[in-house]
């Protein structure tokens, strides 16, 4: 058969073990999982409750156009339903991006490290990918991103707070980066993990895209709102982006039962900011903890952070998996002397933090 050329080296996307192999493997009662930044307080009761009530009927196509959800987002953000395309996860806003831009004789360019999808999908359009890396602060380096634009390039990404460093483009150099990229690129700003930013000069990006006319956001459901088993994503740009990009999507992305979950979900703006304060004063554990053990972090305004221990990622990520904690080693995310951690609850956060500081015991 002739496989597109482009897809001959890809690996398909490696799931991490599972709670039940790692229990088995090292004969443990409990694991905590704090490596796919999902929500350790799970998703709002305001959702179960509707689950409770609900009365699909599977037999039938979910509606296409999620109507409902459609019109709680755009009210919400107080943007037009035509500004708005729903994904399944934002993952697929990322693919869809990707079908409608990217191609051989095309160039994109994106920060590094950062989300893996970008590059994944640009590799599948036979797209030629420009990383820049990012500052030693964790921070995009946008000048020089702006540098790797040429005539060829139609998509740049931003990711902020980026994953993996947590770290969060300032408002200033936002606007200086907007106003200075040319017209035929698309700008998308990656903010998945929106909800849980703290940080006081943080830009206002849905007023960003009504200023710019090519810039997209995607945020999602997976993360603080709870729900990433559940598969919900979008993007907010321009009508006319949008116009461009809603044929390029599946008919019935978003499922019946995704579609009014997320919608219950958005209701819920108090479990969000019980979330949002909870994940911070769990940040500060991990702050804490770093300072007085001489770790070096990347300050984060996401809900996971990625602290340097100067040794191979994978041996502390081995230890702390045999004590029955799944974190991501760095090595796969770039700083390979690091692991990531999502921040957990309270409980989760005090055990973890125990756990570190007697591999950091033995380790001396
Ligand atoms: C988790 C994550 C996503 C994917 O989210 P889904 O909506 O679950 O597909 C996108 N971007 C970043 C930066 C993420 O960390």
């Amino acid at each position: 058969m002739n496989w597109k050329k482009e897809i001959e080296n890809l690996k398909a996307y490696q799931p991490g073990k599972t709670i039940d192999d790692v229990k088995k493997l090292y004969g443990l009662k409990s694991i905590v999982k704090l490596s796919s930044n999902e929500n350790p307080f799970g998703f709002s009761p305001r959702v179960q409750e509707y689950l409770n009530k609900a009365d699909f009927s599977y037999s039938i196509y979910p509606d296409g156009y999620a109507k409902k959800l459609r019109s709680s987002i755009s009210e919400h953000l107080n943007v037009s339903e035509k500004q708005i395309i729903l994904g399944n996860g934002s993952d697929e806003i990322i693919q869809i991006i990707s079908r409608g831009l990217l191609q051989r004789g095309t160039n994109t360019v994106m920060p590094s490290p950062t989300f893996p999808q970008y590059k994944h999908n640009a590799v599948i359009e036979g797209a030629e990918v420009k990383e820049v890396v990012l500052n030693e602060g964790g921070r995009h380096d946008l000048a020089k991103m702006l540098e790797a634009i040429d005539e060829n390039t139609t998509v740049v990404w931003l990711c902020s707070p980026n994953n993996p460093s947590g770290e969060y483009i300032r408002e200033d150099e936002l606007i200086n980066f907007l106003d200075q990229v040319p017209s035929h690129v698309l700008t998308v700003l990656d903010e998945a993990y929106f909800e849980y930013v703290t940080a006081s000069d943080y830009y206002d990006s849905v007023e960003l895209v009504q200023k710019y006319p090519r810039l997209l956001v995607t945020r999602t459901f997976s993360k603080a709102y709870g729900l990433a088993g559940l598969r919900v994503g979008y993007g907010i740009a321009n009508e006319h982006i949008i116009s461009k990009l809603e044929p390029l999507r599946e008919p019935f992305n978003n499922n019946i039962v995704a579609q009014g979950a997320a919608a219950a979900a958005l209701t819920d703006q108090e479990f969000i900011k019980k979330c949002r304060i909870e994940n911070r004063k769990g940040m500060e554990m991990y702050y804490d903890l770093c300072r007085e053990k001489g770790l070096r972090y990347f300050p984060s305004q996401a809900n996971f952070i990625v602290i340097d221990f100067g040794i191979d990622g994978d041996e502390v990520f081995q230890y702390l998996l045999s004590k029955g904690y799944i974190v991501r080693s760095g090595k796969a995310l770039g700083y390979p002397t690091t692991v990531r951690i999502t921040i957990g609850t309270l409980e989760q956060n005090t055990g973890l933090i125990d756990t570190i500081r007697s591999f950091l015991d033995s380790n001396n």
